[in-house]
């Protein structure tokens, strides 16, 4: 089929980085594609046709087996911090297919994951199971349809091939969609194993790609690094006012873009606790809900290093640079913290005493085991009589010095309901609504109960239609839930 068809407009700007920073690579043909999921908004957005995409030769697009024209597939050389251990990565079970550009002159990557082996993929099979692949799909387009920046999910296209884990599973390939897969680890890739002319290369690629504004600054590689850590300020701020757990924030999972990237063991928080962990693998809690700012402030700080010969001929003045530049992370992340909670709590002024009023509403629900989200929805829809915290001291003087506060600002009581409705969702993937949705895809083949749940999720804050079966909590069970790395 030509491109005129499709919709496919593939531009390949990466493979202009000097050679070192990829591999070119063909996705592993697999038996029988077939495209379970399809994200049919995402797709017109992107200019693709969706009757094309649904096609036997759709599926065999995104499933690795035909190559679009244009397209110039590769593999993606980057390393990382894993738990805080340096090491070389790289794509190791995903292929960029290229560029697509859309009518509105937009760029995004689109990446098939699960798509075979690659030069980057040491031990690893290449491959992925359909449970996880679905599990990243749903919990990025909630991600994206609650504001937080994502990548997106343009489909799930099962392979017709078992994937060999503890027992054999459904194989699967995710076509992921992202301003770009520049990572933090793909700077350290660079300083660790390239010369001075392939960082520089990287840097001025990513400045042109998603900071053109900076381009023409005196020194452009620290504006490069205050951008960066101006979105990452920006966007862990949002993690942690939905609850937002990553799981595995390693270097090689932070963004340029901005964008939240790689879900593994990602899942909400239920019960407010800074120590919540659902990742099996982070015994340590070092990616705990408490821990993001600390860690992201840590990622970064890795990428100042490997920007370090960018910032200053001299190191000693490159490090003073650096570690000016980087003391902004924490002031800029608390001031969108703080902004975004007062916002849950409706309020559009500030006043001294807000930390101290939103702090105190956290502390009530750690104490008494009060559900962070449902905790906001309550407050919203001014049903506190329903809180599991009602009636205690701690609960009933809080809203007090709520209500006090709310009356001293300008802004009506209605302005105020509005302002917290936009920023307290009714709806987020709860754990267990997201099992049984893939339970019942993977194990009984039936999607309805996954596309109902997509469909609650891509309104979040849309108080009218809440049904109570996605605000619901869990039935109380003895083991923690637990999350796992993608398999
Ligand atoms: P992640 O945990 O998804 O961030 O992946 C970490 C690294 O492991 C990346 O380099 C992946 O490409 C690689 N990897 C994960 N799973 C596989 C697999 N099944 N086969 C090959 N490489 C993999
Ligand atoms: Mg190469
Ligand atoms: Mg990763």
């Amino acid at each position: 089929k030509g491109n005129k068809q499709t919709g496919w407009n593939f531009n390949n700007s990466y493979a202009n980085l000097p050679e070192t920073f990829y591999t070119r690579q063909l996705p592993t043909p697999v038996r029988a594609p077939k495209a379970v999921l399809l994200n049919e908004s995402l797709a017109q957005s992107l200019g693709l046709n969706i009757q094309e995409l649904q096609s036997d030769e759709g599926s065999g697009v995104l499933g690795g087996n035909a190559i679009p024209e244009g397209a110039l597939p590769l593999a993606q050389a980057y390393a990382g911090h894993q738990f805080g251990y340096f090491t070389m990565l790289g794509d190791g079970r995903a292929v960029l297919l290229g560029e697509q550009v859309t009518p509105q002159g937009e760029r995004f990557d689109i990446q098939l994951k699960g798509s075979g082996r690659t030069p980057y993929s040491r031990g690893g099979d290449g491959r992925a199971a359909l449970g996880p692949m679905l599990r990243e799909y749903i919990i990025s387009e909630a991600m994206h349809a609650l504001g937080i920046p994502t990548t997106r999910s343009l489909a799930v296209t099962a392979t017709g091939e078992a994937v060999i884990r503890e027992q054999d599973l459904p194989g699967a390939v995710l076509t992921r969609v992202a301003a770009s897969h520049i990572r933090v680890g793909t700077f350290q890739y660079a300083a660790n194993y390239g010369t001075a002319e392939d960082l520089k290369a990287l840097a001025d690629y990513t400045i042109h790609r998603h900071y053109p504004d900076i381009k023409h600054e005196d020194n452009k590689y620290v504006s490069l690094l205050k951008e960066v850590i101006g979105r990452q300020a920006a966007l862990i701020a949002k993690w942690m006012q939905t609850g937002f757990i990553h799981g595995v924030m390693n270097t090689d999972n932070m963004t340029l873009s901005g964008e939240t990237i790689d879900y593994g063991p990602c899942a909400f928080m239920d019960v407010y606790d800074p120590a919540t962990v659902f990742s099996s693998i982070d015994s340590q809690g070092r990616y705990a809900y408490g821990n993001q700012p600390k860690i992201a402030a840590w990622n970064l700080a890795r990428l100042a290093e490997s920007l370090l010969p960018l910032l200053n001929e001299q190191e000693d003045q490159a490090v003073k640079t650096a570690e000016e530049v980087l003391s902004g992370f924490a002031e800029q992340y608390h001031k969108n913290y703080l902004d975004g909670m007062r916002k849950k709590l409706g309020l559009f002024d500030e006043e001294p005493e807000d930390e101290a009023l939103i702090g105190d509403l956290l502390s009530t629900m750690h104490q008494f085991k009060a559900d962070y989200t449902n905790t906001f929805r309550i407050l919203t829809l001014g049903t506190t009589q329903e809180s599991m915290l009602s009636g205690t001291p701690e609960f009933t003087g809080w809203l007090e010095r709520w209500q006090a506060r709310l009356s001293r600002q300008a802004q009506s009581k209605t302005e105020s309901l509005e302002l917290m409705r936009n920023s307290n969702p009714s709806v987020i993937p709860r754990n267990y609504k997201v099992e049984e949705a893939l339970e019942a895809a993977t194990v009984q083949g039936d999607f309805s109960v996954l596309h109902r749940l997509l469909k609650a999720l891509s309104s979040p804050y849309d108080y009218s239609c809440a049904d109570d079966e996605y605000t619901a909590l869990p039935e109380p069970t003895a083991r923690p839930y637990r999350t796992f790395c993608g398999t």
